[in-house]
């Protein structure tokens, strides 16, 4: 019989941390323990867990076995038996045309449950300030009346006789390569290797219902559009005892008509009145902290930036926090009463006498000279 892949052994993927190993060994060493579980089979198993751990928590090792598999030239797993028995045959003609690391997987391996993504829509403030929330959402859990067997309690699934318990029917060509052997899912029992006589039945025999679950969610200040949150294990249960998936909450982020962000930094627009700019003011500015007082100098121009430090987004990861910074636009005024004109008036004549202003000299200056250069 070939060996199974290790990280499926643990129920993990490939990717896996070193917590997510250590995790996963704990719980399966627990459940297959010789001392605590009398079935048959769990003695293997446990042996089985108990390497895969073995070479998956040691960095090295795992770095081999993630290169060869099991037919690592330096470790003498056995891998692709060469022998020409039925299983070696199998194994080459995986080898040759599978890439290599595809295994038969035992349908009784217990493996991780699905994760399970949910997009939430914030508020533009509920994204800066965080919040706590409740969500609803759809998944399947572990039938309580059969605790997953599918079986009506009291009688257990059996192992199935087309495949014994496989899962899997092997089917056997001649072709002008030589003989192929074909390996296709157990229609009698769908690939899960069991049969069950009597359904339990409150799941139909599935092992899992479809509830609808409530989690509590802690979004983090900070958050941004597009970011996601995992919250772990609150995914679809595992499979065979296996460890359950991960929840992902993705987060979109209505934009602000006011402010708008980038990273932890956000930006807005200010308007003055063109004596405010031309006098200078002390305005009153928005935050998300509040309001804020900014002084606006005399002679300030349109497009002019003010920075307010610290008034923008806290850090998702608690690195500080961001700053507001304010784009200033001077509004030319519109729908001027007649003694409004006359004393723009006035104020145009006046300003042809006095000495002109240094950076509005040259602004006009370089206009001239463009105009000149038609
Ligand atoms: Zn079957
Ligand atoms: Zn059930």
């Amino acid at each position: 019989m070939s060996k199974r892949d290790y990280y499926e052994v643990l129920g993990l993927s490939k990717g896996a941390s070193k917590d997510e190993i250590k995790k996963a060994y704990r719980k399966l060493s627990k459940q297959y323990h010789p001392d605590i579980n009398k079935e048959p089979g769990a003695d293997e198993k446990f042996k089985e867990i108990a390497e895969a751990y073995e070479i998956l928590s040691d960095d090295q090792k795992r770095a081999r076995y993630d290169q060869y598999g099991h037919t690592d030239p330096n470790q003498g797993f056995g891998g692709a038996d060469f022998g020409g028995g039925f299983g070696g045959f199998e194994d080459i003609f995986d080898t040759f045309f599978g890439g290599g690391s595809r295994r038969r997987r035992d349908p009784n391996a217990p493996r991780q449950g699905a994760d399970l993504q949910y997009t939430m829509t914030l508020e533009f403030e509920e994204a800066v300030f965080g919040k706590e929330t409740e969500i609803e959402i759809p998944r399947e859990e572990t039938c309580n009346t059969c605790d997953g067997s599918g079986a009506k309690p009291g009688t257990k699934p059996e192992t199935c006789s087309h495949c014994n318990g496989s899962g899997q029917l092997s089917v056997e060509q001649n072709t002008p390569f030589g003989r192929i052997v074909n390996r296709r899912v157990c229609h009698h029992c769908s690939g899960t290797g069991k049969f069950i006589k009597e359904k339990c039945s409150t799941c139909g025999g599935a092992g899992k219902v479809k509830k609808r679950k409530k989690i509590n969610v802690k979004i983090p200040a900070g958050v941004d559009d597009g970011q996601q949150l995992r919250v772990s294990g609150q995914g679809e249960p595992g499979i065979n005892g296996g460890p359950s998936g991960d929840l992902y909450v993705v987060f979109r982020v209505r934009a602000h008509e006011f402010f708008e962000r980038d990273g932890d930094d956000v930006y807005c627009e200010m308007p003055l009145t063109f004596a405010q700019a031309a006098l200078g003011d002390d305005i009153e500015v928005p935050t998300l902290h509040g309001k804020v007082k900014l002084k606006i100098p005399a002679g300030t121009q349109t497009g002019t930036k003010f920075r307010l430090r610290n008034k923008g987004v806290p850090n998702v990861r608690g690195y500080g926090q961001g700053d507001q910074h304010i784009h200033v636009r001077v509004i030319t005024p519109t729908k001027l009463s007649s003694r409004q004109k006359e004393l723009l008036r006035e104020f145009t004549s006046l300003r042809g006498q006095e000495s002109p202003d240094e950076q509005h000299d040259s602004f006009f200056a370089k206009v001239k000279r463009a105009f000149k250069g038609e």
